[in-house]
């Protein structure tokens, strides 16, 4: 036997017994006539105490055990006299009767606590020392946890969950496919799902009615903190239903694992059309745990000689309460330069500050005192003490910007509550999206996704200048600020699907070639359907308060893409290659 209990369980009710328990050497302390070991498994730490007055041999044997050494201990259970109120089997230690050294271990890298001294590489290196750790350990047992309180809520609504294939062929969710090369089919390749969006539709039309999975889904772009090429969701298409349906029960869903695993009762989810977000906050995924609305003032703000207003198709406002003696001339002077680098573009920052001494602002030579006086209280509504930041410029750029700057201020000025969750549902998101750049529209969901009822004849019938104002049936769940899942009533009719495979620059040749087993489809019945995927990696980050998904993911990828642990990606044998039918000189010819 290798245990009665485990390092976790033991407590003053079980003082007296002889219990055998098995892990890992957290560390050992010799104290001359006592050693004490802190061993530990999943469940906990257990203190364990060899007395050298009781067995001298015993005690020599376990000063000698290192840090991670796998160890059986039999002993009896006993009161602690210093008890340690931070554990939880704090109250009582064992006294060890024998030890036994399972398996030894080198001294780890770093240290194997809450608290590590290891960078991010070379715990990721090591990534199975790294998971001994509670914090990690807790992280995937949240997200165990989670995955199986949504297949719950979902079975118990009639959702089937199906397993779709993983070598597939492109799916358009707008990011670079992985691909993997077919022996069988020389020169051909598969490519692995961005998501299993048109299996989930054929399910729909195959009768299944509610499917669900959680599904590893795969997309080749560059990699940020919240993001990675191999990602899970909980995928879901629903038939027969309305938008209004969909996220009634996906609401149902995300309120039931708040509960179940947070205790928290999110109360009914506010809504906002795409257009309501874009001019309130600027974001399709605004952080409502904190006020800072978007205030307009282009029109108010011209006619006082000042020709950057003037001439301004977009001029916003936001007000910091409380900000105005928090920043320093110096310090708006590094903000606006902050929001002077190329990655945020603006041209420059103004700001007023209300304060008890009067109004200053960096454009006071325009605007007199009266005037901005006037705002302050029937525009602003502002309070002396309150500083407000004004961006201009064109209005898209200028919305995305001020954005940027709201988030910091939140951030700057501690604005965040830690444990608050603010969620809601941007709906009514654009159908289209026209590039300038490219001269083309891109689906603002994907290509699957429905116009409004209300938009099909135009989306059938229109020029080009009204397939820019159609809205479709998309929507996301946005948490915190964090797009936690988005979805959309589909298409089912093949015409309507054909027009916008047109409308998004396929040609007939190539929208058959791709999407025709899809199209084909619709024409034997497809019900109407629509649903939604969950981010899963970045649901148990939202829920947990933190903003990196790589902490609930057992084994991640680094920012280049690689497993350090396996040392993947990696070369593979020229005989491989052949047999795969790569062309070795591909590399060659590309140069060329
Ligand atoms: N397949 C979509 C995505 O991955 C979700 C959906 O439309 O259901 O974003």
């Amino acid at each position: 036997m290798y245990r009665s209990h485990n390092c976790g369980e033991l407590r003053s009710s079980h003082i007296g017994q002889e219990v055998t328990l098995s892990g890992w050497v957290q560390i050992s302390r010799d104290l001359g006539g006592l050693t004490f070991v802190d061993l530990r498994d999943r469940y906990g730490i257990t203190q364990v105490v060899f007395n050298m007055d009781d067995n001298a041999t015993l005690c020599e044997q376990a000063r000698k055990l290192g840090r991670e050494f796998v160890i059986r201990v039999t002993g009896t259970v006993n009161e602690r006299s210093n008890k340690n109120a931070n554990r939880p089997t704090g109250d009582i230690e064992i006294i060890a009767s024998s030890l036994e050294i399972l398996n030894a271990s080198k001294v780890p890298p770093f240290i194997i606590e809450e608290e590590t001294d290891g960078g991010d590489d070379i715990r990721m290196a090591y990534r199975y020392l790294d998971i001994r750790r509670p914090n990690v350990q807790k992280n995937l047992i949240f997200r165990s946890q989670l995955a199986i309180q949504s297949r719950k809520y979902l079975s118990d609504l009639g959702f089937i969950e199906v397993e779709t294939p993983v070598l597939i062929k492109s799916t358009p969710e707008g990011a670079r496919d992985f691909v993997v090369p077919s022996r069988m089919n020389p020169g051909e390749f598969y490519a692995l799902p961005q998501s299993p969006q048109t299996f989930k539709q054929i399910l729909m039309v195959a009768g299944m009615d509610k499917y669900f999975q959680i599904v590893k889904c795969f997309r080749d772009e560059d990699l940020r903190a919240d993001r990675q090429p191999e990602f899970t969701q909980i995928d879901c298409e629903m038939s027969f239903v309305t938008q209004e349906d969909i996220l009634n029960t996906f609401e149902g869903l995300t309120k039931s694992v708040f509960q179940e695993l947070k205790g928290i009762d999110l109360g009914d989810f506010p809504r906002m059309s795409y257009d309501e977000a874009m001019e309130r906050y600027g974001s399709d995924k605004p952080d409502l745990r904190f006020d800072m609305e978007f205030i307009e003032i282009t029109d108010r703000a011209k006619g006082y000689d000042f020709p950057v207003f003037d001439n301004s198709e977009y001029t916003v406002a936001i007000v910091a309460k409380g900000a105005a003696d928090q920043f320093s001339n110096k310090d708006i002077k590094k903000l606006t330069e902050w929001m002077q680098r190329p990655q945020v573009g603006a041209k420059g920052l103004v700001n007023i500050k209300y304060t008890a001494e009067g109004v200053k602002s960096s454009v006071g030579k325009f605007y007199s005192d009266d005037v901005l006086n006037e705002w302050k209280t029937d525009v602003f509504s502002a309070e002396d003490g309150d500083m407000v930041l004004i961006l201009t410029g064109e209005k898209e750029k200028t919305q995305k910007q001020m954005n940027v700057l709201r988030l910091e201020m939140a951030d700057r000025l501690d604005l965040i509550k830690a444990g608050d969750f603010k969620p809601l549902w941007v709906v009514d998101f654009p159908l289209l999206e026209w590039d300038e750049e490219s001269e083309r529209f891109h689906a603002m969901h994907h290509p699957f996704t429905s116009p409004k009822a209300e938009d099909m004849d135009r989306m059938m019938n229109g020029d080009h200048e009204t397939m820019k104002s159609l809205r479709a049936d998309a929507y996301d769940l946005v948490i915190n600020g964090s797009e936690i899942g988005g979805g959309s009533i589909r298409i089912h009719d093949r015409e309507l699907q054909s027009k916008n495979f047109d409308l998004l620059g396929f040609s007939k040749e190539e929208a058959e070639e791709q999407f025709g087993f899809l199209m084909g489809a619709f024409e034997y019945g497809a019900p109407p359907h629509g649903g939604i995927a969950f981010g899963f990696d970045r649901l148990c980050a939202v829920m947990n308060g933190q903003s990196s998904i790589r902490d609930f993911i057992a084994f991640p990828k680094n920012s280049s893409g690689r497993d350090v642990m396996i040392n993947s990606p990696s070369a593979i044998a020229k005989e491989q290659l052949v047999e795969l039918s790569i062309d070795l000189d591909i590399k060659e010819k590309h140069e060329k």
